[in-house]
């Protein structure tokens, strides 16, 4: 058997492996299925490839985009490996030829779409090869827990059912929580893999979130016309305007998404690849698998709908290693614009996902510790230094107290209301709605009446996001409290968010240390829970918050 090391020296020049790399490959060689979640650029292509050429017979490549097949064999056959691609665009001629080459042995690697392995005559083919390894790229399109599912995925399984012998099995993905890693391996049929899951954490890159008055101007003052960058926005409309934007003010712009022509999506696609257009306005239709090393900037101009799609989209920025910067925008229009889009669609984890960027948007945390979080992956510091709420260009303002008071509002409520009502409830509001409920009884009426509505209904949005407060109810959303509900009135969850309040909170920067403190603070709130809890521990027996 050839050397992994030889191979890698041989056909690609490099001198060593990057993380993870040589573990899947000997893994995969010694017949072992594999999983490997690496970042974009991290080098997984090479983990299917090594063991493609030392391996007799055939690896089965599954890569979603047939626009990018092409490209990837190209550059493989220039290194000396022997590969080739089959989908709709190849002449039925074309195809049979491959697939008798295949036959024949005569190659390594063999591409094909997900969709393919829905054809008859493939089917019928890939019984009759010698195939040795299955490796599925952006394997995390086989759930329905990702971000980018795609049904065609599911059938790969099938393909197993007319295969002789069962090949090894290999996925690869660079975005997967958990919940999605262990649907791959279910829904592929993986057979105790061998797992190398990378650290997501790209520490060149600046994270920061922004909410401009005025986004065009933001943009032209965060742009530098001599850098890379690419800026995402959500529709095409919005590509065409910032792109016009940019071009009227003389930066060296291109764009993209999938109204433009063919032809001249893949001209713009270049100019920015070599620089002659180094900025980049697109829809998320742009960048997968574009490899493009010196882009200092991914500025995302709206909110995107899940933490996946966007941590794949602004790790497009710094992938040599150089400091840069993934900038998100997002404005009141982005939620309600997103809120709409995903009420259309069905994906059953639409909101959920939703909600996780709402709250990333708008946390006063690490951005860098809530976003390695949501991958499953526990970080040690509190700080990162390198985010926009870490190096204290933002206040953050804890509002533990604050949301404590909004709880309490609701228990008085009994869990039967939506946002606004209580918002008014809170702010001690003279309308007709309140006084016919009797909700102008309740000691939470007026409770805070020093902050806005805006205010308010910016701390119900972070609780709901994460996860201290849940929306019920079919024809109009109720808020009720969560398990987690508990531990905010516990004080042992802190809340923060990354604004300045109108009115300056009550417990400014401060979390709930002793009674004494907190007294002093407000004595109405004390009180408040006090008999909050009295009453809620004669309910069920037991108490059920400590908070003081
Ligand atoms: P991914 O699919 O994980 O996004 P690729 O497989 O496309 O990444 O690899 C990204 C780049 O890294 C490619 O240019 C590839 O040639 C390069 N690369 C892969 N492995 C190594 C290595 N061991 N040393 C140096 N460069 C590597
Ligand atoms: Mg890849
Ligand atoms: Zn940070």
């Amino acid at each position: 058997m050839k050397d992994i090391f030889q191979t890698l020296k041989h056909h690609y020049g490099y001198d060593s492996f990057r993380p993870g790399q040589k573990e899947l490959i000997e893994a995969i060689l010694n017949g072992k299925d594999a999983l490997g979640v690496m970042p974009t650029g991290g080098g997984k292509s090479v983990c299917y490839q090594i063991p493609a050429i030392i391996m007799d017979g055939l690896t089965l490549v599954v890569s979603p985009l047939i626009s990018l097949m092409k490209d990837q064999v190209d550059a493989l056959q220039t290194m000396g490996i022997k590969a080739a691609y089959l989908n709709s665009q190849l002449s039925y001629t074309d195809q049979r030829v491959i697939m008798e080459e295949a036959k024949r042995g005569e190659l390594d690697l063999l591409y094909v779409s997900p969709e393919r392995l829905g054809n008859h005559q493939f089917m019928s083919y890939a019984s009759s090869w010698k195939l040795d390894l299955i490796a599925v790229d952006e394997a995390h399109c086989v759930s329905q827990w990702g971000h980018d599912f795609r049904p065609s995925y599911q059938r790969i399984p099938e393909l197993m059912e007319v295969l002789p012998t069962r090949p090894v099995f290999a996925a690869f993905t660079a975005t997967a929580t958990k919940t999605v890693q262990n649907d791959m391996i279910d829904q592929l049929h993986m057979n105790n893999p061998f797992k190398h899951i990378a650290s997501f954490d790209r520490p060149n890159l600046y994270f920061s979130v922004v909410k401009p008055k005025k986004k065009a101007n933001h943009l032209l003052s965060t742009l530098d016309k001599k850098e890379s960058s690419i800026i995402y926005c959500n529709t095409r409309k919005t590509v065409d305007k910032v792109y016009k934007l940019l071009i009227k003010k003389g930066y060296p712009a291109t764009s993209y998404h999938a109204g433009i022509s063919t032809e001249e999506r893949s001209q713009n696609q270049e100019a920015f690849l070599y620089d002659k257009k180094p900025i980049m306005v697109a829809t998320n239709a742009f960048g997968m698998g574009i490899d493009k090393s010196n882009v200092r900037k991914v500025i995302h101009y709206n909110m995107p709908l899940d933490m996946e799609s966007y941590y794949q989209e602004a790790g497009r920025a710094g992938r040599d290693g150089a400091p840069s910067e993934a900038i998100l925008f997002y404005s009141a229009q982005d939620i309600i614009t997103n809120t709409m889009l995903i009420e259309q669609g069905n994906s059953p984890h639409a909101r959920k996902n939703l909600n996780t960027m709402i709250s990333y948007c708008k946390t006063g945390n690490c951005l860098r510790k809530t976003i390695l979080k949501y991958f499953d992956q526990e970080v040690e510091w509190k700080k990162c230094e390198y985010c926009s709420n870490c190096d204290g260009e933002t206040v953050v303002t804890d509002i533990t107290v604050e949301s404590q008071k909004i709880l309490s509002c609701i228990y008085r409520m009994r869990q039967s209301y939506g946002a606004g009502l209580i918002t008014d409830v809170l702010r001690g509001k003279d309308n007709k709605r309140i006084k016919q409920l009797g909700f102008d009884e309740l000691s939470t009426y007026g409770l805070m009446s020093e902050y806005t509505d805006g205010d308010i209904k910016d701390m119900i949005a972070i609780m709901l996001s994460e996860g201290y407060l849940k929306l019920s109810g079919d024809s109009y959303p109720i808020i009720k409290f969560t398990p987690q509900t508990n531990d905010l009135l516990q004080a042992e969850a802190t809340l923060s968010i990354r604004k300045k309040l109108k009115q300056e909170p009550v417990a400014k920067h401060k979390t709930i240390e002793n009674i004494e403190n907190i007294e002093n603070y407000d004595e109405k709130l004390y009180e408040e829970l006090r008999v909050l809890r009295k009453e809620l521990a004669q309910e069920d027996g037991k108490p059920p918050f400590m908070v003081f």
